[in-house]
């Protein structure tokens, strides 16, 4: 009688140590609720984390499209427009050097 409680308690301790928790929250959940990642199993996630993921995935997303690189190249795709249109003689060192040069060339 007495080993039957302590098999009991023993099969609960280990039910209560696999309970699956959410490893985004750390909640524990019913494996049925947690979503497992494909190449990590062992690793689950609670409905509502999957849904922040998902959230978050899409406004990752739309941060890409205008990420600091693509505004960056961006401006100097601008800055590079303009000086071909102002032109390099009307930049203050480089005009009189221009003029120079043109002064002694024949
Ligand atoms: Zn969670």
């Amino acid at each position: 009688m007495g080993d039957h409680c302590v098999v009991m308690d023993t099969a609960q301790g280990a039910s209560a140590q696999t309970q699956p928790s959410c490893w985004c929250c750390g909640n524990a959940f019913d494996d049925t609720d947690l979503t497992r990642l494909g190449a990590h199993p062992e690793v689950g996630l609670c409905a509502g984390c999957a849904r922040w993921l998902n959230r978050r995935a899409r406004s990752t997303a739309d941060q890409g499209r205008r990420s600091p690189a693509v505004v960056l190249r961006r401006g100097i795709g601008a800055a590079r427009e303009r000086v071909m249109t102002v032109g390099a003689h009307a930049w203050p060192l480089v005009g009189p050097l221009l003029t120079r040069l043109d002064r002694h060339l024949p």
